[in-house]
């Protein structure tokens, strides 16, 4: 089956229907998405954010409404959510969009759910244009939705995985000494974006102590023989789906230490995706990859969770950690990226997996031994 990969098989009309049932089944009165990755989950639409409220208004009752500014009209038109039949009504500079929002709900609305990345800025407006109603998070509904992706996401997310492996494939030939850190993460943004992505947005190249920092903004350090370089790097498709993926180089001969801890990493990382699958805990998973890490005296050099859910952002549920009692399911996208950070260097390992009905997938298939390049 060809998949469209920016359509309607990603973004399927009959989601705002399966929406709308969650809504009235989680007690809310309407849900009230900003621009963003709920309603582009919703919708399909990717509407810019701005200070100008563009919102849809999913009731539980009655039909759903897109209040958008009039000069984003066209635009809005024109996107997937002018194609699923859902009133647009435009409003004019001088009027109040929010006044607006809260006439069409009517006094009674009781519970709305605001999208989680709404602006305060408007989040306060809605709250003063509608005193007596309690405002939730659009996550008690859109949680678990967004949680499972339908094949159609995790084909599109494959697609950013492999994505972001040829931008791997290609660091080695970037990492020579008596270059910056800057300059190899200016080399891997561009590849990002020429490898398929419609963005890059993060290019973490951490060297020598650096990669002991684990989200480390690329600098000036100069790459030295000897050194070991942890790079995660990350975009976003034009499908709206992200790639994250994370390997450690080094230039030259490793020193013994760390060829040792980057064995037990290895070693952890695989112990973790061998326990993830359907039925098991977020946090089982957290422990199949801290305890070979600890059991070999790096313990307290772990000092993140084990990952993070994957999809129209590149942090989401369900949170790899301990405490997250939270079972797997059919669907689930996340990382698995355990790193040991101590001190005089650092090493990462993540590939993002798919849960499937009897195991779990990986989306990234660059190898994860150790990669040497000329020092
Ligand atoms: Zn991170
Ligand atoms: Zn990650
Ligand atoms: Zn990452």
């Amino acid at each position: 089956m060809a998949l469209d990969p920016a359509g309607t098989d990603l973004y399927p009309p009959a989601r705002l229907a399966e929406v709308r049932a969650g809504v009235a089944a989680a007690g809310l009165d309407a849900l009230l998405l900003t621009p963003g990755p709920d309603l582009r989950y919703v919708t399909g639409y990717d509407a810019h954010e701005s200070e100008r409220l563009t919102c849809l208004v999913v009731p539980a009752d009655g039909d759903p409404v897109l209040v958008v500014p009039r000069l984003e009209l066209r635009g809005a038109h024109a996107s997937p959510a002018g194609g699923l039949g859902i009133e647009l009504v435009g409003w004019d500079e001088t009027d109040d969009p929010f006044a607006l929002v809260a006439a069409g709900l009517g006094a009674a609305a009781g519970r709305v759910g605001l999208s989680d990345r709404m602006w305060a800025l408007m989040v306060l407006r809605f709250r003063a244009a509608m005193p007596g109603t309690e405002q939730v998070l659009a996550s008690t509904v859109l949680r678990d939705l967004r949680a499972r992706k339908s094949p159609a996401e995790v084909a599109a997310l494959r697609a950013a995985g492999e994505a972001i492996d040829r931008v791997h494939a290609q660091v080695p030939g970037w990492l020579r000494p008596g270059r910056t850190e800057r300059q190899v993460a200016a080399d891997i943004a561009e590849a990002i974006v020429a490898e398929g992505h419609a963005r890059a947005d993060f290019t973490i190249v951490g060297s020598g102590p650096n990669g002991a920092s684990p989200h480390h903004t690329a600098a000036e350090r100069v790459l030295q023989a000897g050194d070991a370089v942890v790079v995660d790097i990350g975009g976003t498709m034009p499908s709206g789906y992200c790639s994250d993926c994370t390997r450690t180089y080094v230039i030259g001969e490793p020193s013994d230490e760390f060829a040792a801890y980057y064995r037990v990493l290895q070693a952890a990382q695989e112990a973790a995706f061998v326990a993830a699958g359907p039925g098991v805990m977020a946090e089982t998973v957290d422990a199949a990859a801290r305890e070979p890490i600890t059991a070999a005296g790096y313990g307290e050099f772990f000092v993140h969770r084990t990952g993070h859910g994957i999809g129209l952002e590149t942090h989401e549920d369900p949170y790899i950690v301990s405490g997250n009692t939270e079972v797997l399911r059919p669907g689930n996208a996340f990382s698995i990226e355990p790193g040991i950070y101590p001190g005089q260097d650092g090493a990462r390992i993540e590939d993002i997996v798919v849960c499937t009905d009897d195991g779990c997938q990986r989306l990234n298939n660059i190898t994860r031994d150790l990669i040497a390049v000329p020092g």
